[in-house]
């Protein structure tokens, strides 16, 4: 699904949404769920057509007609990463090389659909200490990063700390501080076939870090980056040699037919 002229982005947030019904400090903080509070965020931009979708709905959320539909998928989850079906997953990362833009969010660095586009463990170490962090804008110049100061001033967090178990990223946005002396590089981008992923670190649940304006500001802004940005990248085609763009005068022994299929070579 890509974008034309006048089109809107379709833009679909999922989330485990499971804290914000177990825990009631959580559920005060999110009363309509992560996803409630970013979608009426993303909602500010008339550019974006926004909907949600949570493990416990039909097809975990996302059937094929909403996965298909969608050009950019943001990701919170944490305590049911298990819960998510392979299935899911496997649609997500071909949805993914296909074109379709990946946010994720936070514990999401574990999901099934990260670890799995990444490669790696995606493993860090970490600390629920409420204390500061400052993301560090890196990268200022960058689209992810329109709009802010030098860094956001986060009051409370979680602690996320290196090494990162991450494939080493295209472009780094943020570098994140925390008042235990950890940094961590929690904003950075990777492109999968025609898709573009982003991750954002901040986000822990039991802090209102996605009410914070700059945080609203770097999904949104994200979001917007990781839009399709083209055909599919990869299409398998054979070309016969009759096709060439231009003759082939000399061309060595084959084992394929003219279709392209293997023959057994002759003795
Ligand atoms: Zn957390």
């Amino acid at each position: 699904m890509f974008v034309g002229v006048m089109q809107k982005l379709s833009v679909t947030i999922w989330n485990e949404f499971v804290h914000e019904r177990e825990n009631a400090e959580v559920a005060r903080i999110y009363p309509r769920g992560i996803h409630g509070t970013l979608a009426d965020a993303l909602r500010q931009r008339t550019e974006l057509a926004v909907r949600t979708a949570t493990l416990d709905e039909p097809d975990q959320g996302l059937p094929p007609a909403v996965l298909d539909a969608t050009d950019v998928l943001v990701w919170w989850g944490h305590a049911a990463h298990a819960a998510v079906k392979d299935d899911l997953a496997a649609r997500v990362q071909e949805r993914v090389i296909a074109g379709m833009g990946l946010v994720v969010l936070h514990s999401g660095h574990e999901s099934k659909i990260f670890m799995r586009l990444m490669g790696t463990g995606c493993h860090l170490c970490w600390r629920e200490a409420g204390e500061r962090e400052r993301v560090w804008v890196v990268n200022p110049g960058h689209p992810i990063a329109a709009g802010l100061g030098d860094c956001i001033e986060i009051e409370h967090s979680e602690m996320y700390g290196e090494p990162f178990g991450i494939p080493t990223p295209e472009e780094l946005i943020f570098i994140s501080w925390f008042e235990g002396g950890e940094v961590f590089r929690g904003g950075a981008t990777w492109t999968r076939g025609s898709g573009r992923i982003f991750y954002f670190s901040p986000g822990h649940e039991a802090y209102p870090i996605y009410h914070h304006p700059d945080i609203q500001r770097v999904i949104t802004n994200g979001v917007l980056w990781a839009r399709p940005q083209g055909r599919p990248a990869e299409v398998p085609r054979h070309v016969p040699v009759e096709q060439a763009r231009q003759k082939i005068t000399a061309h060595g022994p084959s084992v394929h037919d003219a279709a392209g299929h293997l023959v057994s070579p002759k003795s």
